[in-house]
């Protein structure tokens, strides 16, 4: 197998398309500085990334050297401007996403949490005051954020929340539990969401405040190189600064929401390719005895077409997604429809590959099944494959059926 990478590592490094042909010219779309983001991304994930990647799956962990080296590179937040955020587009950040997922799921998520689910509702919603006090740190990966909004009982259905923040002489007192926060054992603060004053606010809380008890989720089969936590906020005593002013109601976590499905509608691409990428290259090599290699055989042929014209979908989808955002046309809908598209197959592909593999597809070595397994997570978080199809299914009909 060992060959196989080499083959695949000098096959991929002209473009940013890996083996499998570009059927539509998609990178004919892309400027130097968006390709030059992309490729300096590859770099850091195959030369910085990938030794950590096998070690950290194997013990649960975030390898903790990587918040800083992906903020030196100028990755978290660089869709944003001010504050030294790079300011180099959607599309920009979209293919930095798919390089990042081309390592790991648990990579790309600790980007988007970072710049989608913290950093964004900073700079959207924020004071100045927490803006000049929060962006250049997480920016710069010297400090890490994560996003509180599920609970136990409240996962797919947000608004039944039951944390609150009760007004108080000059600031506010948290109360109630949060689970599944990505970073938030590593994390400095919380961005968490909590019923106030008969509606739904957004609370910075630094994660060091007295009262706060946080807890590892685990183990787990899927994520393994990203961790998650749940924290218990026991009447967590806050101040006025820490409100985020700027918006009111589940507008707010719903609109970072809708900047992270964004991100993985790109992300799932890479882990996709490399997929495809490694079935292709192994069914061509693989021969048993003097028979002629598996992908000469009609069946592994159509489960090749069909992960190629699915990955090829994805992709036209994502960039279309990408041109909407970058125009400032992007509709919600649009992202469900992409999020729920795209990862769908992306994890069809990652499973298909795996069997195309055989045995050697349980390898951890061998890529497959660890993106297979980490698809799992993405086909439900940020709001599982059935939720968006309701969404749809409201767009469609008008009526709402959640
Ligand atoms: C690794 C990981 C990282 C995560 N990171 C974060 C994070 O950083 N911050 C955060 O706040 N959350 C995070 N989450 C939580 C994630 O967003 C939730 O798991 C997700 O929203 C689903 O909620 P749930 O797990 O409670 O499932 P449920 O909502 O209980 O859903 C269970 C099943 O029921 C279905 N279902 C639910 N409601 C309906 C309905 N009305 N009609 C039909 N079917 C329905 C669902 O589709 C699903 O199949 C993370 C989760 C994981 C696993």
């Amino acid at each position: 197998m060992r060959g196989l990478f080499l083959w695949l590592r000098r096959h991929s490094a002209s473009t940013i398309d890996g083996p499998m042909r570009d059927l539509f010219a998609l990178e004919r779309h892309f400027t130097d500085a968006e390709r030059s983001i992309a490729e300096s991304t590859r770099r850091f994930v195959d030369d910085t990334f990938r030794p950590l990647l096998d070690d950290a799956w194997e013990h649960g962990t975030f390898p903790r050297e990587v918040p800083k080296a992906v903020g030196a590179l100028g990755l978290i937040g660089c869709n944003l401007h001010g504050y030294g955020c790079a300011n180099l587009g959607d599309v920009a950040y979209g293919l930095a996403c798919r390089e990042l997922e081309r390592g790991d799921s648990g990579l790309r998520s600790f980007v988007s949490v970072q710049s989608s689910l913290v950093l964004w509702p900073i700079h959207t919603y924020g004071s100045q005051e927490q803006k000049e006090r929060w962006i250049p740190g997480l920016r710069a990966g010297e400090l890490v954020g994560c996003f509180g909004l599920t609970e136990p009982d409240a996962g797919s259905n947000p608004s039944a929340m039951t944390t609150t923040a009760e007004r108080v002489d000059g600031g506010w007192v948290l109360s109630g539990e949060k689970r599944w926060m990505t970073n938030g054992t590593i994390a400095d603060v919380a961005l968490v969401w909590a019923k106030a004053e008969g509606t739904v606010r957004g609370f910075l809380v630094p994660v060091q405040t007295a009262g706060i008890e946080r807890w590892t989720l685990g183990p787990k089969l899927s994520f393994r190189a990203s961790e998650s936590a749940a924290m218990r906020f026991n009447d967590v005593r806050l101040g006025d600064d820490a409100l985020l002013p700027g918006v009111k109601g589940m507008k707010g976590p719903l609109s970072c929401l809708t900047q992270a499905r964004y991100g993985i509608g790109w992300g799932v691409l890479g882990a996709a390719e490399e997929c495809l990428d490694i079935a292709t290259a192994y069914t061509k090599n693989r021969r048993q005895g003097e028979g002629k290699p598996l992908a000469g055989h009609q069946l592994v042929q159509a489960k090749l077409a069909e992960m190629w014209t699915e990955l090829t979908a994805s992709q036209l989808f994502a960039l279309e997604l990408g041109r909407h955002k970058q125009a400032g046309t992007l509709e919600p809908v649009q992202v469900s429809m992409v999020k729920r598209h795209n990862v769908h197959a992306a994890l069809q592909i990652a499973r298909t590959s795996r069997e195309l593999l055989g045995g050697n597809g349980i390898l951890l070595e061998n890529r497959v099944m660890r993106h297979a397994a980490n698809l799992e997570t993405v086909y439900t978080y940020e709001g599982t494959h059935d939720v968006h199809t309701l969404v749809l299914g409201h767009e469609a009909t008008g009526y709402a059926a959640y």
